[in-house]
């Protein structure tokens, strides 16, 4: 493997597993990862006390937490997450994705949850320590990665309701494998009309742990309904297109146009949004951030207006829609396959991080 082009973090030192997972189990574990199923041998902790600031950051062997059971995340749900990859290039150097987006928007969504932010620079070093520490764990070949998982939970043991005075950021590692094993298929979607996801005011442009947990049954509602997933409209009109529970959504018009549901403050500014309006816009297509009714969701894909509707988010990249349900009855998009649209962005974005196109934006940092 060749030297890292970055320095070696010093402010998260190594404690060594005594146990790490024996070579020959990783190689069958890192043949067939699925998804969140495996983790790594290690993982980054960091406390922050009120006062003192973050402290005892160390690499330390994965395990299991000893936690308070008055500890205020398992009653008040004070908790921030991140999810993201990074990816095994055929010259074996490992390479993240927009990093430093993910940094700031852990600092965004801890604001919204009174938690303290990580700099940074911090975040930056510990996910550079993880992965230079479980190098090994870091897959290569298809679309095959490490998926990090950075998060903060408040960890003091304190009943009254108010922010925690400690916390603590952690980072977990689990290899990925491909989503899609038998090529990309199109997912089914049952709209939630007794559920919303975030109104105005609430967390919806965070990213936390109690979003997940409000989804979970509108999700099985949509599982009961036959669908992969649930899109949520707008909790004011029902009537605008927000998003799924963890990906967001773009429609191509048959004028070349591509687009998403705007930033309201109910939606998670995703980071593969960003990109692939970037990247978009980089193919020659119109791009528009604005308000999506579901009538015209219907309608357009009935008339021939929207050509393509496709989901997208770090776990699943992009997604191609092939129907959408409601109580009202169903509605197929296309022939079932995947639109050339979708295709196009679809392989461009991976093409950018597992190194095989340009990288004109500089998104791609090499990690080790
Ligand atoms: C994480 C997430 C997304 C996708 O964000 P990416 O940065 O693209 O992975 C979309 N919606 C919700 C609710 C999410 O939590």
């Amino acid at each position: 493997m060749s030297a890292p082009t970055t320095e070696t973090p010093t402010s998260f030192p190594v404690h060594a597993s005594a146990a790490p997972v024996d070579p020959a189990r990783r190689a069958e574990i890192l043949a067939d990862p699925g998804f969140g199923r495996y983790f790594t041998d290690h993982m980054v902790t960091a406390t922050w006390t009120r006062g003192t600031g973050w402290h005892d950051t160390a690499v330390v062997p994965y395990g299991p937490l000893q936690l308070d059971p008055a500890a205020a995340v398992l009653h008040y749900a004070q908790e921030v997450f991140e999810g993201m990859k990074v990816y095994r290039h055929a010259d074996g150097g490992v390479w993240s994705f927009r990093p430093g987006a993910n940094a700031a928007r852990l600092a965004r969504s801890a604001r919204r949850l009174a938690l303290p932010e990580v700099p940074e620079a911090m975040f930056l070093d510990a996910v550079t320590a993880l992965v230079r520490t479980d190098e090994a764990w870091v897959p290569g070949g298809g679309e095959s990665s490490l998926y990090l998982r950075p998060f903060m939970v408040a960890t003091e043991a304190f009943l009254g309701v108010r922010s925690a005075h400690e916390v603590k950021f952690l980072v977990i590692a689990s290899p990925a494998g491909s989503y899609f094993k038998g090529g990309v298929t199109p997912v089914s979607i049952w709209l939630s009309e007794d559920y919303t996801r975030a109104a105005f005011g609430g967390t919806g442009s965070a990213k936390c742990g109690g979003n997940y947990a409000a989804s979970l049954a509108a999700q099985d509602e949509a599982h009961a309904n036959g669908c992969d997933q649930v899109c949520f409209l707008d909790a004011t009109e029902r009537r605008y297109v927000e998003e799924l529970g963890g990906m967001n959504l773009f429609f191509v018009h048959d004028d070349g146009t591509i687009v998403t549901p705007e930033l309201t403050g109910t939606i998670l500014e995703g980071i593969t949004r960003s990109s692939i309006l970037q990247l978009a816009q980089d193919l020659g297509h119109g791009v528009a951030e604005r308000r999506v009714s579901i009538e015209e969701w219907r309608e357009g894909v009935a008339s021939g207006r929207i050509t393509e509707v496709f989901a997208c988010g770090t776990a699943a990249v992009v997604t191609p829609v092939g129907r959408l349900v409601s109580r009202d009855g169903e509605l197929v998009h296309g022939t079932g396959t995947t639109g050339e649209v979708t295709s196009t962005i679809r392989r461009q974005l991976l093409d950018v991080q597992y190194g095989r196109a340009q990288d004109p934006h500089g998104w791609m940092r090499r990690l080790a």
